[in-house]
């Protein structure tokens, strides 16, 4: 798949409408509220480097939490122009809304370098309604857009597929190497191939695994979807947590695979809670009381065996409940073999990140994905809306 990107633009004396995706964490400083994580901000600043370097002038859009169509003072993007100025070390102004004439004179006044960050998109209705008026006057002051915003690719709203109808459209850099490393992650990975899918739900990330199932070498299984897994194969759960509408649709899925790794042993307890006590049992010894909070020792064994032969590792998803202290081990194993394999390591999703943030292990790892949603479905084969129309066409 071949982008147009920065190289096929000439940027002297443009007004770039660049899409960004800083739906960040915030968090209250004093009476302040500040920037929690910065991830998605500073993925940017090549970007702009390169944007503000070639005398182009960078109005700045994105969406912030869910205000859901009104305004929400606690969702402005002040704090991350803030942030981004800090990080930059450039002026960042903001302005009141992202559509309208006052906005459209801050933007003309511009010189070339100059940064205007928009208000908070998803303060308007017209956003998820997909309004096509609404994404005309988006770009209406500006004569380019640059997609940057990988991680709200694959919705389909005014500000991501919308903008792209109206003005010449380019993917930025970083869109550029999400669509570069994932693509090569699929199409010629040195073998052998090594998915690991953990986290909550079956029912979200079932393509993913369909997907896969027929490309990689192994795929291991864990995290409560694989307790979905294990029901389906008749074995018993107690309370854990289960997506029960989804076992008539897992009777279509190959879970005979030789390739398909489930766990052989679980940590159960109680309840989800840090003090509830645990035992570690065969997959066949949970009882009716229990929740399989965590995958076993012998599981991780199995796991690493295979993650330690591979020469390329996909991974996405926590092995258990690893936001409680007793329930880490699983997801801190995985992680480890991952880290010391030789393999080339991808890995996204957010609670993906946060463990491999919080284990220091961000530096080996070839690529995280600043995706949660958008990367799964771009690796289940999907075409993304707000990256299909991207797409250089040959003719
Ligand atoms: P990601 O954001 O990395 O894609 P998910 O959102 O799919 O991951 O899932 C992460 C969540 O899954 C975590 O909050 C974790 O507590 C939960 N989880 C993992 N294993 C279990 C389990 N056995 N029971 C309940 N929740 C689990
Ligand atoms: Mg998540």
């Amino acid at each position: 798949m071949e982008l147009r990107t920065l190289a096929d633009v000439s940027l002297a004396g443009k007004r770039v409408l660049y899409r960004v995706g800083y739906d960040v964490p915030l968090r209250k400083n004093g009476r302040s509220l500040v920037v929690a994580e910065d991830t998605r901000i500073r993925e940017t600043l090549p970007t702009l480097q390169k944007l503000r370097e070639g005398g182009a002038a960078v109005v700045l859009l994105s969406w912030l939490g869910r205000p859901k169509g009104t305004v929400v003072e606690d969702l402005r993007m002040v704090p991350v122009a803030q942030r981004l100025a800090r990080l930059g070390r450039f002026p960042v102004e903001t302005a009141p809304d992202c559509i309208g004439r006052d906005v459209a004179s801050r933007i003309a006044a511009l010189k070339p370098g100059n940064v205007l960050m928009l208000e908070n998109v998803r303060f308007h209705p017209e956003e998820d309604d997909h309004r096509p008026d609404f994404a005309q006057k988006l770009v209406a002051p500006c004569d380019l857009v640059v997609m940057d915003a990988f991680s709200q690719a694959h919705r389909d709203v005014a500000s991501i597929s919308g903008i792209l109808r109206f003005r010449p459209a380019i993917a930025g850099l970083l869109l550029e190497r999400e669509v570069r490393e994932l693509s090569a992650v699929l199409e010629r990975p040195a073998r052998p191939l090594v998915a690991v899918i953990g986290g909550a739900k079956i029912s979200t990330k079932l393509g993913l695994i369909a997907a896969l199932l027929p490309k990689v070498d192994y795929l291991c299984l864990g995290g409560a979807l694989a307790n979905t897994i294990l029901k389906a194969k008749g074995i018993a759960v107690g309370r854990s947590l289960v997506e029960e509408d989804m076992l008539e649709t897992l009777r279509g899925v190959e879970l005979t695979s030789p390739k398909l790794k489930i766990p052989v042993d679980v940590t159960v307890g109680g309840a989800k809670s840090a003090d509830t006590p645990r035992r570690t049992v065969a997959v066949g010894n949970v009882l009716d009381d229990d929740l399989i909070l965590d995958i076993g020792p012998d599981t991780v064994n199995l796991f690493s065996r295979v993650i330690e032969k591979a020469k390329t590792v996909i991974w996405n998803g926590p092995m258990g409940v690893y936001e409680l202290a007793p329930f880490t081990a699983g997801t801190r194993g995985v992680a480890r073999s991952i880290a010391s394999s030789k393999a080339k390591a991808v890995a996204g999703g957010g609670e993906t990140l946060d463990a491999i943030a919080a284990l220091r292990f961000q530096k080996k790892f070839h690529f995280l994905s600043t995706g949660g949603g958008a990367m799964l479905e771009f690796l289940e084969g999907k075409k993304l809306p707000g990256i299909q129309p991207l797409v250089k066409t040959t003719r």
